[in-house]
């Protein structure tokens, strides 16, 4: 009897990877799903806190994948190894602080050690020729399955028939020629081969694989690696990246305001480990600060607090400043005016 042979599959949530574990799994291979947290993925954190998303289903769309495929998943905290691949990727960075090219390779990397530790035969992802200008091009597809160890044991199920053919095709554990020609950046073949499966309600990111492609993101994220004068976070920072307004006034702090409920819930989880702020006499958000500040920062922080709050226009507002460790105290400030606020300060 043939022996029923073993595949990895990275699983981002998304339609492609989900299509190279099904074409794969339809040939009678065993697939287990493997999906990486780096602290950036874009599901599951604004998407669930902010209000004005609240009608949207809350999934984990990898979860959501495993679940519709069959398979197992196996979600691996990644956090601390990738820091190495955001802040000092070997092939630079994309359009915006995306290292895709060292991502896939790491990634890959992890799923092949998986794969060894695990007694699985070969890996799958859903890569597709030509889709994604760094990581998905002719000559960097053969540079991952290189640099990340894993070889010709790394199948793409869905671009197969226009790459050598791979391991698993050569000793026919996979039948290279139910395999896919996929190539381009058009969603139609990928969208045609989803309903052929009958699989739909499928998660189709706005935003890509992670907030590293996002502009607004890493103008923010480049700024805290500039005002720490070195490249380094921890997973709180890239967290709070993510939520609320971010203004800097001062080289050397930041504020973050809540934008709306949800928003302000989410920061006072936060509230005991920053300086923060809010107005006692109007309603408005919870506004952490960033960074050390003296006196006249606070002062100033008051005011420009105050101009988020109900009392925007008012003559004064009484603000509450708890100092991070300290006791919370109370002052009286006007307002800054919007005109007193340069665009720059908005990050
Ligand atoms: S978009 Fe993000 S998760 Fe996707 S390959 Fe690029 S860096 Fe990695």
């Amino acid at each position: 009897m043939q022996k029923t042979r073993k595949a990895v599959a990275l699983i981002s949530g998304g339609l492609d990877s989900m299509l190279a574990a099904k074409v794969v799994l339809d040939q009678g291979v065993h697939v287990e799903g493997i999906n990486f947290y780096t602290g950036f993925c874009v599901e599951g954190h604004t998407h669930a806190i902010r209000k004005q998303d609240r009608a949207k289903p809350k999934r984990n769309n990898a979860l959501w994948v495993a679940e519709q495929l069959g398979v197992p998943l196996h979600i691996i905290d990644v956090v601390e190894e990738y820091k190495d691949v955001v802040i000092n990727p070997k092939h630079g960075y994309g359009s915006n602080l995306n290292p895709c090219l060292d991502c896939k390779g790491f990634m890959v990397h992890h799923a092949h050690r998986w794969m060894e530790e695990n007694a699985y035969d070969f890996i799958i992802t859903g890569e597709v020729l030509g889709q994604r200008p760094m990581s998905q091009r002719r000559d960097t597809l053969p540079l991952i399955a290189r640099e990340s160890g894993a070889g010709d044991r790394l199948l793409r199920p869905l671009c197969a028939k226009l790459l050598p053919p791979t391991l698993p095709e050569r000793e026919g554990w996979v039948d290279r020629e139910q395999l896919l020609a996929f190539n381009g950046r058009s969603r139609k073949p990928q969208m045609a081969l989803a309903a052929h499966y009958d699989l739909t309600d499928y998660a189709q990111p706005a935003g890509g694989c992670c907030f590293l492609t996002d502009p607004n993101y890493t103008t923010k994220l480049a700024d805290l690696w500039q005002s720490r004068g070195d490249k380094r976070y921890e997973l709180d920072d890239i967290m709070l990246l993510k939520v609320g307004r971010h203004l800097r006034p001062r080289p050397h702090f930041k504020l973050i305001v809540g934008r709306e409920e949800g928003e302000n819930n989410f920061l006072e989880g936060y509230r005991r480990r920053y300086t923060h702020l809010r107005s006692l006499s109007h309603s408005g958000p919870l506004v952490l600060i960033d960074g050390e500040t003296d006196n006249d920062d606070l002062h100033l922080a008051a005011r420009l607090a105050a101009r988020f709050c109900q009392g925007r226009s008012a003559a004064a507002v009484r603000m509450s400043i708890t100092p991070r460790g300290g006791a919370p105290y109370e002052i009286e400030v006007p307002p800054l005016n919007s005109d007193d606020i340069p665009q720059e300060w908005y990050l």
